[in-house]
């Protein structure tokens, strides 16, 4: 089962509460995707659970 909206961080699951979190859609395919503040400052790469596009 896909959830519509990112509830939680692409790259760790941790849940996306308070600030500093993103949510932005894929380039690719547009699937909603969120990353959390911690991801975000790392620029850890990322990977749409939808169409696989990997990005920064
Ligand atoms: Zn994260
Ligand atoms: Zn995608």
């Amino acid at each position: 089962m896909m959830p519509k909206k990112a509830e939680n961080c692409i790259s760790c699951a941790v849940k996306l509460t308070g600030t500093g979190f993103t949510r932005f859609p894929c380039p690719d395919c547009g699937e909603v995707i969120g990353r959390c503040a911690k991801c975000r400052g790392q620029s850890n790469p990322y990977k749409c659970p939808k169409c696989g596009f990997i990005g920064p």
